[in-house]
């Protein structure tokens, strides 16, 4: 007898799995069921379809049903919601939401990919016609609709994760004027706030205004049912034309909870690394599952496109008797605002600080490329790892140019378990165009295993406030060019190149204070330390990451 597949929800996980499951077995009898219109369509596109980016619908379809018929003989049943699973009878009870009516369909493997949805508290004024969210296909042209024929001038959206900023960047590129509020005192949440001051200065390069540390509390219309304002926690009114809540989602798991699955710790669906369930015959991949956090070891969830694919396709395997193995993941992401790339991998300071490890931080700001090659452009770089171990436990890259390889590179390095000395013995492709014969992520692993050993001991500007008690001297050691450009308050100033000459100096008005070299991003305060330390200066730090992280972490105090 062939097998009976049968999977619910159409899109990443939904579709991988039943694509490798046709792949792995010709026989079995494969039904896709996805309550909306559509399949297999490319939600990670639909802001640039609301930019205008991407012009077409039709190509946010990845795949239509037609080709998954064709190609994969799949039984595709759009616009059917699974409403019942019976595992012992290993039935499901679907409604056919066009024509009406339940149909039961039996399995002998059952794959649930109801992804995630979005979280929607239930603020007054929301069921206005100009309140939006963003996830599926319909909600997309519905907004879009919004925008092509009403013109709106102003919009809010409510939320600083990479949908609100990906919506923001759409919307001024409509040239709608946009506020985002969030609640968190930075944009980002899963990044560090001196890694997203640089997104929050392009937002406002990019004419938005950002209202942290604040959330929403209703919405007011107008006579015509429209919401006008928007009514925040601490009682600020905005005026606004349209509203797109974008404040994070939950996994779906309604359909899983009254099928018996047990859920994980997070909330989300508990699997193993076939993406079984507690459930026999029942697997789960995508948004709905908790994975395995490669760099605790712990469950984790993480609502990610690329995850949703590989579970997919693991689970879609595994339900026609195969054995493939998911084995975790990173929650690697990228986003684009404007000019500026941000991206993380691994964990934050502020997750391996929860987490409990013992760490240091990296904090550098070099060029994307070679410097004498034109177009340079800076990166804002910051590194986690292990003090006993030197194992990299996560990176964040945030600049113009070439965050993208940086990230992946990274994150390559943390899956292989890279230890933060390995990132300097890389070797990197490098020509002028694209790098550098040291490229930004062996500058991080120099800088990093420095640390690590206890060649250099670092000033974390972070921790400025935890060193009050320490009477430090800042050493400008940048040129009178740089100087003119701004410093340090009350900082010594002595070029690199005159220190050596300048030691009796230093070493008198330092007075048996710890002295502080900095530089514009840590190389030459580098070689200052080296000298101050080889003559006999007792108490040096290196500024970590120089003026540049100076520069991060005041623009982050003067936000708070
Ligand atoms: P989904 O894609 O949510 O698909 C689940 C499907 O199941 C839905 O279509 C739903 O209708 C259907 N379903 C649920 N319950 C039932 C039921 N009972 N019966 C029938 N059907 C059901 N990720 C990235 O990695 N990078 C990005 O740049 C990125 N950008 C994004 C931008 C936007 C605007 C959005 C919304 C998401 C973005 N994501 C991005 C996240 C990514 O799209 C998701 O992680 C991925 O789609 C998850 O796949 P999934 O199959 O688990 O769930």
């Amino acid at each position: 007898m062939p097998k009976r597949v049968l999977i619910v929800g159409g899109v990443a996980a939904g579709a991988s799995a039943a694509t490798k499951a046709r792949r792995e077995d010709e026989e079995a009898e494969i039904c896709l069921f996805e309550r909306g219109p559509y399949v297999s369509f490319a939600n990670c596109g639909l802001p640039y379809y609301i930019s205008g980016e991407i012009n077409h619908m039709e190509d946010l379809l990845v795949v239509t049903p037609k080709r998954l018929e064709d190609r994969f003989n799949l039984q595709v049943f759009v616009n059917h919601a699974v409403r019942r699973v019976d595992p012992k009878k290993r039935q499901i009870y679907v409604e056919d939401l066009e024509r009406g009516g339940i149909k039961t369909h039996s399995y002998d493997s059952l794959i649930l990919a109801p992804g995630a949805y979005p979280i929607a508290p239930p603020f007054p004024g929301r069921d206005a016609p100009n309140f939006f969210m963003l996830r599926t296909i319909p909600d997309a042209e519905d907004l879009k609709k919004f925008i092509d024929e009403r013109e709106p001038k102003r919009a809010l959206i409510v939320g600083g994760g990479f949908i609100g900023l990906e919506a923001l960047e759409a919307f001024t590129a409509r040239g709608i004027g946009v506020t985002l509020v969030e609640m968190l005192p930075h944009v980002l949440p899963n990044m560090d706030p001196e890694t997203t001051v640089h997104v929050e200065e392009e937002m406002s390069r990019m004419g938005a205004k950002i209202i942290l540390g604040n959330g929403v509390k209703s919405f007011e219309k107008d006579s015509s049912g429209l919401i006008k304002k928007t009514i925040l926690e601490n009682g600020r009114r905005i005026a606004c034309d349209l509203v797109l809540l974008s404040i994070g989602v939950r996994p779906d798991v309604k359909l899983a909870k009254e099928s018996g699955v047990e859920m994980g710790a997070t909330g989300a669906i508990k699997v193993n690394d076939r993406m079984e369930t507690s459930v026999r015959g029942i697997f789960a991949a995508g948004d709905a599952v908790e994975s395995l956090n490669l760099v605790t070891g712990k469950p984790g969830w993480f609502a990610l496109a690329g995850p949703a694919n590989q579970q997919g396709r693991v689970a879609g395997a595994n339900a026609v008797g195969k054995d493939l193995r998911f084995r975790g993941t990173l929650g690697t992401f990228i986003v684009r605002i404007g000019k500026i790339v941000a991206a993380k991998t691994g964990l934050s300071e502020r997750e391996a600080q929860t987490e409990g490890y013992d760490f240091i931080t990296v904090l550098n700001h070099p060029m994307h490329h070679a410097t004498y090659y034109p177009g340079a452009k800076t990166l804002h770089m910051k590194l986690v790892a292990e003090k006993g171990s030197g194992r990299v436990l996560g990176a964040q890259v945030v600049g113009e140019e070439g965050v993208d390889k940086r990230i992946d590179v990274l994150a390559t390095a943390i899956f292989f378990g890279a230890k933060i000395g390995d990132l300097g013995d890389l070797n990197l492709a490098y020509a002028p165009p694209f790098g550098a014969a040291r490229d930004p992520v062996n500058q991080a692993g120099l800088v990093g295993s420095h640390l690590i050993s206890g060649e250099v001991e670092a000033y974390h500007p972070v921790r400025a406030k935890d060193q009050d008690g320490e009477d430090v001297v800042f050493l400008d050691v940048r040129t009178p060019k740089e100087w003119e450009k701004g410093t340090i308050p009350n900082a010594l100033k002595i070029p690199v190149d005159e220190l050596r000459k300048s030691l009796p100096e230093v070493k008198a008005k330092i007075r048996g204070r710890c002295v502080v070299p900095y530089c514009m991003e840590g190389y030459r305060s580098y070689i200052a330390y080296r000298m101050l330390k080889q003559k006999s200066v007792e108490c040096v730090k290196n500024y970590a990451g120089g003026y540049l992280s100076y520069l991060s972490h005041r623009a982050v105090d003067i936000e708070e």
